[in-house]
């Protein structure tokens, strides 16, 4: 057995479940869906809305990253078994999704929550600037109490530009939400040493904390997991999970009440990161990224930002360098000390007309309304504290 996984029986739930505040959850198709009839497990569905409902009261917000729009659609369409063609991929996922979505509306909104549907594409998630946005846009939607229900925009993405497998979509959304916690309900409840059933010593580890050749072997070898990912993504999806500081659980979708049964410490695998996902945020920002330009800042902003504040358009006096919007810049004071590192929100042409401004009349400037922000404070490290 590694050093960096362990192995033994579960008892109550792990401490980084009941302190997660943002938890990611992964649905698989051949949970959600019954691939024979086509039609969509409504009382499974039924029961994680539930759950989810009972940990949203807790305090919690809750992001859902949902597949089964192919199956759906598939059905409908009356395409045939078996792996489809791109094209036809694309067209029952046009079918599919909407059904998809309307059940999850209807069905967290009986247990009194608003769904929110949010299509992504590879590019959203890895380019900067378009991150940026949908980051934005989720947070907006979790602060208004809604339960965004994230899928990948099967009908526009091609290939090359796909995911495919949602277990690296929802890694990536719980990197991008900065998440505590990553759930991927799958119908396996965790990684074995080997494929269970078939050899007398196989284990399900209960806790990995870094994804060692070892760990990938293990996934090469427990082909259980029917849907489109299998355990190989789901190691990929730790890797990312894990490197951008949230906790990751594979565990099983099986049951009904599925996170239920995670509060109550059912038997599962946790992926542990070695660090929270804003110190993991604040590193890349801070270390990872090549400033493309600075701003220079008054007293009044240099105070407020000191007092955890975003740094304001009104409190720049000067901006320097060639930079686009998603960039990072180095954030100076008058006298040219460098204060911090942040991702401005506009490019330099725009953030060149609206310094000194108040927010209140950049959209008159610009002629399109922008973010009140120049740099966020959740965009922002500053050198000191
Ligand atoms: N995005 C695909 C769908 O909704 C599923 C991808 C996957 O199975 O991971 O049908």
């Amino acid at each position: 057995m590694s050093a960096t996984a362990t192995s033994s029986p579960a008892k109550s739930a792990r401490p980084e479940w009941a302190k997660a505040r943002r938890i990611v959850v992964k649905i698989g198709s051949s949970l959600l869906v019954d691939h024979a009839k086509g039609a969509l497990n409504a009382a499974w569905l039924e029961s994680l809305a539930a759950d989810m409902a009972a940990l949203k009261k807790a305090g919690k917000q809750m992001i859902v990253v949902s597949s089964g729009a192919i199956a759906l659609g598939r059905h409908v369409l009356g395409l045939p078994r078996g792996v489809l063609p791109l094209e036809q991929s694309q067209a029952a996922a046009a079918v599919g999704q909407i059904s998809l979505a309307s059940a999850y509306q209807a069905i967290l909104k009986s247990h009194g929550l608003t769904a929110a549907q949010i299509l992504l594409t590879l590019g959203d998630t890895e380019e900067r600037r378009r991150y940026l946005n949908a980051r934005q846009t989720i947070a907006t939607l979790l602060g208004q109490g809604a339960v965004p229900v994230v899928n990948e925009n099967d009908t526009v993405a091609t290939s090359e530009i796909r995911y495919g497998d949602n277990d690296r979509l929802s890694a990536r959304v719980a990197s991008m939400m900065s998440a505590d916690c990553l759930v991927l309900l799958s119908d396996i409840d965790g990684l074995y040493t080997a494929p269970p059933g078939r050899g007398t010593d196989a284990k399900r580890l209960d806790v990995v904390r870094q994804i060692t050749p070892e760990i990938e072997a293990m996934a090469g070898s427990a082909g259980t997991e029917l849907s489109r990912g299998g355990m190989v993504t789901k190691i990929e999806a730790g890797r990312i999970a894990l490197s951008s500081g949230s906790n990751m659980v594979i565990s099983s979708g099986k049951i009904t009440h599925p996170l239920r049964a995670l509060s109550e410490g059912a038997p599962c695998t946790w992926f542990l990161a070695p660090s929270d996902p804003v110190t993991a945020r604040k590193r890349w920002i801070a270390g990872q990224l090549e400033p493309k330009g600075s701003v220079e800042i008054d007293e009044g902003a240099e105070k407020a930002l000191l007092s955890g504040k975003s740094l304001l358009p009104a409190g720049v006096r000067k901006v320097m360098g060639t930079f686009e919007r998603g960039d990072a810049v180095v954030i100076r004071a008058a006298d040219g000390r460098e204060l911090g590192r942040g991702l401005i929100a506009y490019a330099r042409e725009d953030a060149q007309r609206i310094i000194g401004r108040k927010s209140g009349e950049i959209a008159a400037i610009l002629g399109h309304a922008g973010r009140t922000e120049l740099v966020h404070r959740d965009d922002m490290v500053l050198s000191k504290g």
